[in-house]
């Protein structure tokens, strides 16, 4: 069997296309969307990634403040700035892209965002609310898997979903979305034993370690829905997923290709959270 590919970058404009529409109802009752992204140092990855948000915030017709610091910036600096877009109503979401430069703690800028500007859903308030099923934003990766699973028609109730990784931004979240949804979720980590034979279980494989062809075509499920959250730079130059796509295609009955995949939904799903970060701060949602 040759696995139908779910078309990721197709996926996220039609995301897209949602948060353009509701970004486009807003404004008629004069709100602007603004998301505020803040980028300390010259990382490449991470000028890639910021261009890209605010190309994104430009298709939706959102107001983007792109804040570049150098490498130097202090951590008190960069406190007073969040603190400065915490206070600004025009202002309705804030991201700190990361990696941030070593001497400053991630941590104590993260907790400065606050949890109703946190639409990248990394504080401990906004991950507290989804683990208890309460109105938050949720973390744009895991937000996007789900999605994408949603997008094939398989119904998640009841499925056993393998999740590979434990990460507070990937693996956590995705488990935790997966078990909103009724399915029976296992998590994989470094540590586990078996982990070959628990991915021949899953109906759902979530892969989610940051190492290429990590996820073999004999530990893919006949018929499983397999989503590939990784990002490896191979020793070809190119990216690729955590999955040997080309074992895994022939043996599931779904699955997300590396580029195109799980990374665009990504950048979709931060355009829907910036959209009701606004309606919420204008009392709308
Ligand atoms: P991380 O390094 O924080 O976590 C990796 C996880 O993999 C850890 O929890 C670890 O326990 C697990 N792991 C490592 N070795 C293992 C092994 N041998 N067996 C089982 N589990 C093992 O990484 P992360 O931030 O969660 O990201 C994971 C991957 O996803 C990376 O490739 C990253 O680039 C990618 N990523 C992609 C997107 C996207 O939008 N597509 C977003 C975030 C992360």
């Amino acid at each position: 069997m040759q696995a139908k590919l779910i078309d990721g970058k197709a996926l996220a404009a039609q995301v897209k296309a949602e948060a353009a529409a509701e970004t486009a109802a807003l404004k008629k009752q004069g709100i602007t969307p603004c998301l505020a992204v803040i980028l300390v140092g010259e990382d490449p990855a991470s000028q890639v990634y910021v261009r890209g948000k605010a190309r994104d915030c430009g298709e939706c017709g959102i107001e983007s403040r792109v804040i570049r610091l150098p490498e130097s910036t202090t951590q008190q600096e960069l406190l007073a700035l969040v603190g400065q877009l915490a206070a600004d109503r025009a202002v309705n979401g804030i991201l700190v892209q990361l990696p941030l430069p070593g001497h400053i703690d991630e941590k104590a800028v993260i907790d400065a965002i606050p949890p109703e500007k946190d639409v990248d859903g990394f504080s401990p308030v906004n991950v507290g609310r989804m683990q208890v099923g309460e109105p938050c934003y949720l973390p744009c990766t895991p937000a996007g898997c789900v999605r994408m699973i949603e997008s094939t028609g398989v119904d998640i109730d009841g499925k056993h979903a393998v999740v590979i990784g434990r990460s507070n931004i990937v693996g956590k979240p995705a488990a935790i979305l997966l078990l909103e949804k009724n399915a029976t979720v296992t998590i994989c980590h470094s540590h586990t034993k078996n982990l070959q034979e628990i991915c021949r279980s899953a109906d759902i494989l979530v892969a989610a370690v940051g190492r290429q062809g990590f996820v073999t075509g004999d530990m893919v499920k006949p018929g499983a829905v397999v989503i590939d959250v990784g990002i490896n730079r191979g020793p070809d130059g190119k990216l690729h997923g955590d999955v040997d796509f080309d074992a895994a295609v022939d043996k599931a009955a779904y699955i997300t290709p590396v580029p195109g995949g799980v990374g665009p939904m990504t950048r979709a799903m931060l355009m829907k959270n910036t959209v009701q970060a606004a309606a919420r701060q204008n009392g709308l949602a």
